[in-house]
């Protein structure tokens, strides 16, 4: 059996493109396109890429998209008040704070700037308003990775609802918010974390399986229950020729890829899984692109909801 291929690549630009008229109209109606305010702090290499990445899509669905750039050396302090100018500024409906914000920072740094954005236009939904309201199933704004799994699955038609779910990984960006979006669809939920014991046996378990770690090839076939549909969340450089011969036999096309670029992008679920799975996401092109996407999404919401509460 090979699964089915979940195509996060054209799900994004087919909802880019329900997008764009959305955006038309708003801009129609209010005199501006709904905007869209990104800062970057520092010189992080793979921030300027997915940074790159965020402004390209938002300016081509036509938002306004402003980015701010702090230098390396900038402070928690610099970046709160950049924080509460675009909180005040009447064109910017989202503002995202690229993550991770430099060292010289501090411990806490980042949490406390999310906590500092405006809750109405927390487009990343990490800021502890936004959490909150996702615990009590009140969701604003939500977190885009996880909300981009939800629109893929609501969208494959795949059953949520009484589906045993189970979630690898806990963090505050993906692992948490992806298993509060599955059990208030009336998932079943299962989080997992690198303190579980028995992990494959518990995935086994799962009619959902997220993963969502930052392992090359975590997940194996022997994880996973025949036709389970497996979410790949992980995005994972890998640079070492022994990795890659892991993940893929001799003459596979990835691998030819590895060994004439030197390094390759993979999930966290080891591609022999598409051989017992009913459903996967690839890595690239599964959950990266929608990621974006629901980023769009996100802060065409905010501009309406803020036009709307602005009269
Ligand atoms: P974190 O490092 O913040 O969290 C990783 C989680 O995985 C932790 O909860 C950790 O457990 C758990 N974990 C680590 N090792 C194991 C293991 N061996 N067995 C079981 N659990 C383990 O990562 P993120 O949540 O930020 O990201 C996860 C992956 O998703 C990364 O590859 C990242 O690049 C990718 N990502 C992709 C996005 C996309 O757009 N597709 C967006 C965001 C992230 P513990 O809590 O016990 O330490």
């Amino acid at each position: 059996m090979s699964a089915r291929v979940l195509d996060g690549q054209a799900l994004a630009a087919r909802m880019q493109e329900e997008i764009k008229p959305e955006v038309a109209a708003f801009k129609a109606m209010h005199g501006r396109p709904p905007g869209l305010g990104i800062i970057l702090a520092g010189n992080n290499p793979a921030s300027e890429v997915y940074v790159g990445h965020k402004v390209k899509a938002g300016t081509s669905a036509g938002f306004y998209v402003d980015l701010r750039r702090l230098p390396e050396t900038a402070s928690l302090d610099d970046t709160l008040a950049l924080v509460r100018e675009l909180n005040a500024s009447p064109v910017h409906d989202g503002i995202l704070v690229q993550s991770p914000l430099p060292k010289g920072m501090g411990r806490g740094a980042e949490q406390a700037v999310f906590d500092a954005i405006d809750p109405s236009k927390d487009v990343d939904g990490f800021g502890a308003p936004s959490v909150g309201l996702l615990v009590q199933n009140r969701p604003k704004l939500v977190a885009c990775t996880p909300s981009g799994v939800i629109e893929l699955l609501v969208r494959e038609n795949i059953p949520i609802a009484g589906r045993h779910a189970v979630v690898i990984g806990r963090s505050d960006i993906v692992g948490k918010p992806m298993a509060m979006l599955l059990l208030h669809r009336d998932a079943t939920v299962t989080i997992c974390h690198s303190k579980t014991p028995d992990l494959p046996e518990v995935c086994r378990q799962a009619d959902i399986l997220v993963a969502a770690v930052g392992r090359p090839g975590l997940v194996t076939r022997n994880w996973v229950k025949p036709g389970a549909t497996v979410i790949d969340v992980g995005i994972n450089r890998v640079t070492d020729a022994a990795t890659a011969a892991r993940l893929y036999p001799p003459g596979h096309k990835r691998l030819q890829l590895f060994q004439s670029k030197g390094s390759i992008l993979v999930g966290d679920v080891h591609p022999e899984v598409e051989e017992v799975a009913g459903a996967l996401t690839p890595v690239p092109g599964g959950v990266g692109p929608l990621t974006i996407t629901m980023l769009m999404a996100n802060t065409l919401k905010a501009a309406r909801e803020r036009a709307v509460v602005g009269g």
